[in-house]
């Protein structure tokens, strides 16, 4: 058999995993959940660099990739195109697009923290949903600003910040009780795409609050590339039947 490598962490990855079937490898960097309810194998944790997943594509006899990480996932991305090239390894790609801008929407993109820092000057009550990386800066917070920031992560807060620990998806009504409850005044997103985490736009865009976004990484081509998970099962459903 063929085996297929998925490189996952996204329910979209997850959505692909469960179409797999024994034999196959779904790969994790161990941040999350990782489910105990799967056919294929299960593998946590990192590959060790580029030189690492060589050994590991060459060692497991996989004989295609499919990468459905997170858009800003762009180290694994790349290191998988590398690795791929090496090894003459096919690489595809599950890449959600990003949302498109509706009207109504005060989006300001910026590339990096010291951008994010720059756009929420000025604001009193920002709402991140990026991931962890304010929990570093937790510190650093003026006395004009109270953060909230939504991650996967328990993390304890402090006088100017409540970390809110939670996964989508998100409500429009839960997203508005929060926005009410937190008094926002500003959103910091990532360009993810995806209906899961969608709702704080509509809401932000209901009050005409701006969304500090930032801009997603460049990712590497692909061998085949898939907008959807339905284009992607369809395609590796054809390949299970024809290596299987
Ligand atoms: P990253 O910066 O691109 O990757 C950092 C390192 O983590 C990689 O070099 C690799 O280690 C390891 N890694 C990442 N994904 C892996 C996978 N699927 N299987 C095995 N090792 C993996 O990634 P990140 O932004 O930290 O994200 C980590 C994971 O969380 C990814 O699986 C991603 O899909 C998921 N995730 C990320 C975000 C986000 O906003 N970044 C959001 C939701 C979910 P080695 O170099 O040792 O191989």
């Amino acid at each position: 058999m063929k085996r297929i490598l998925l490189l996952g962490g996204t329910g979209d990855a997850l959505a692909l995993a469960r179409a797999l079937p024994a034999g196959h490898v779904y790969s994790l960097a161990g941040l999350g959940r990782v489910p105990d309810d799967l056919a294929c194998t299960v593998r946590v944790g990192g590959f060790g660099g580029i030189d690492g997943l060589c050994a590991y594509l060459r060692d497991a006899g996989i004989a295609l990739v499919v990468d459905a990480t997170h858009p800003y996932a762009a180290q694994m991305s790349r290191h998988a195109r590398a690795a791929c090239d090496s090894t003459g390894v096919p690489l595809w790609a599950v890449r959600r697009p990003a949302w498109p801008a509706q009207s109504g929407d005060d989006w300001r993109f910026v590339h990096d923290w010291h951008g994010i820092v720059a756009g929420i000057a000025g604001f009193g009550r920002p709402l991140f949903t990026l991931g962890r990386e304010p929990l570093a800066h937790l510190d650093e917070i003026p006395a004009s600003q109270y953060w909230t920031v939504r991650c996967l992560e328990a993390h304890a807060g402090n006088a100017r910040a409540r970390i809110i620990d939670a996964r989508g998806p998100f409500t429009l009504d839960g997203e508005r009780a929060l926005f009410d409850a937190a008094r926002i005044d500003v959103v910091i997103s990532k360009h993810s795409g995806g209906r899961a985490t969608e709702a704080k736009l509509t809401v932000a865009r209901e009050r005409g609050l701006p969304v500090i976004m930032l801009a997603r990484p460049e990712l590497p081509a692909a061998d085949r590339r898939f907008d959807t998970v339905a284009d992607a099962l369809d395609a590796l459903g054809l390949q299970l039947s024809s290596t299987a």
